[in-house]
């Protein structure tokens, strides 16, 4: 029988994983935007990657958040099967929004979280289903992993229900369009992990698209082939629709392209878009029953066993 992992450590865990989020971009994501500008024949698009790479590098040395906007926290807990919470996973809950609350105001984080109608802002960002904590569980597993996102720019996501005859030309129609849309608004700051859902239910496909943006390194592909393929040209893709970064003329609006499949209706092919802004920002720790505690870059969200597809 493994031990009982304190909430008081998942409470303290997440404190700290917020700090780590807010202030230091992860290194996949540097490389990913260094190559973008090395790639880059604009000079203003080159310019503003420059900047923004000298603006990572203040902000951690100042232990200050990298950007203005601070984003919605939200948390990812992959649980693993045999994982035991003190006070069970409603102490775990109550550890997150307790932590989110008091990271707000250390940090600081911006209060984003307001009431939808009144715009009551209780500055904790906390509030009525926030911050979101999505779940997921792992077999032959006592630990729990926690991974906080804190997910900028309002804009950049999008969703269309495609016929199954639309196929891959269809995707790749919906993916410029979108892109197209915002970026020529300057509704979301490039360049940007763009996260593609393919399938399932409507709900389905948006929580596999933010996902699919949000917690798979640069870098990384889908391990079935043909998807890889199809990362790989929706990247090359978008990086030659001419928007670059911030909006400006070139080729740097896309660092990555990822995208997860979940089993469909027969007569649709549902999809939804996502981007992860030029604050990809996202931290994670895997907390053992033995109160170990590893901080880590990859949220390793896309286990096999989340992807599984028969029965068992
Ligand atoms: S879209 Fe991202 S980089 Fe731009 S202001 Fe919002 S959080 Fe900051």
């Amino acid at each position: 029988m493994s031990e009982t992992i304190p909430a008081k450590l998942i409470e303290d865990t997440a404190r700290e994983l917020t700090a780590r989020a807010a202030i230091d971009i992860p290194s996949d994501f540097r490389e990913g935007v260094r190559r973008a500008r090395d790639a880059e024949r604009n000079k203003l698009a080159r310019f503003v990657l420059t900047e923004m790479d000298r603006n990572w590098d203040i902000a951690t040395e100042d232990r200050r958040p990298m950007c203005a906007d601070t984003g919605l926290p939200r948390y990812y807990v992959r649980a693993g099967n045999e994982a035991r919470v003190e006070g069970g996973f409603v102490a775990l809950e109550r550890a997150l929004r307790k932590a989110t609350a008091e990271a707000t105001g250390a940090i600081p984080l911006r209060p984003n979280r307001v009431h939808p109608l009144t715009r009551v802002d209780p500055n904790t960002n906390v509030g009525i289903h926030a911050p979101e904590i999505t779940y997921a569980f792992e077999p032959e597993a006592d630990w729990i992993d926690v991974t906080t996102v804190h997910k900028g720019g309002l804009f950049g996501t999008d969703y269309r229900m495609l016929f199954p005859t639309d196929g891959v030309p269809g995707i790749k129609r919906f993916f410029v369009d979108t892109l197209v849309e915002f970026g020529k608004r300057g509704l979301a700051c490039q360049p940007a992990i763009v996260g593609l859902g393919i399938g399932g239910s409507k709900d389905t496909c948006m929580r596999l698209g933010k996902e699919a943006a949000c917690l798979r390194l640069v870098g990384s592909q889908n391990p079935d082939p043909t998807i890889a393929r199809l990362e790989a040209e929706l990247t090359a893709l978008g990086n030659h629709v001419g928007i670059g970064a911030m909006g400006f003329a070139g080729t740097s609006m896309v660092v990555a392209t990822h995208v997860e499949v979940a089993y469909t209706h027969t007569g649709g092919m549902p999809i939804a878009m996502h981007s992860f802004c030029l604050s990809s920002r996202r931290a994670t720790a895997r907390i053992h029953s033995d109160g170990r505690v590893e901080f880590r870059a990859d949220p390793q969200w896309f286990t096999d066993y989340y992807r599984r597809e028969g029965v068992e």
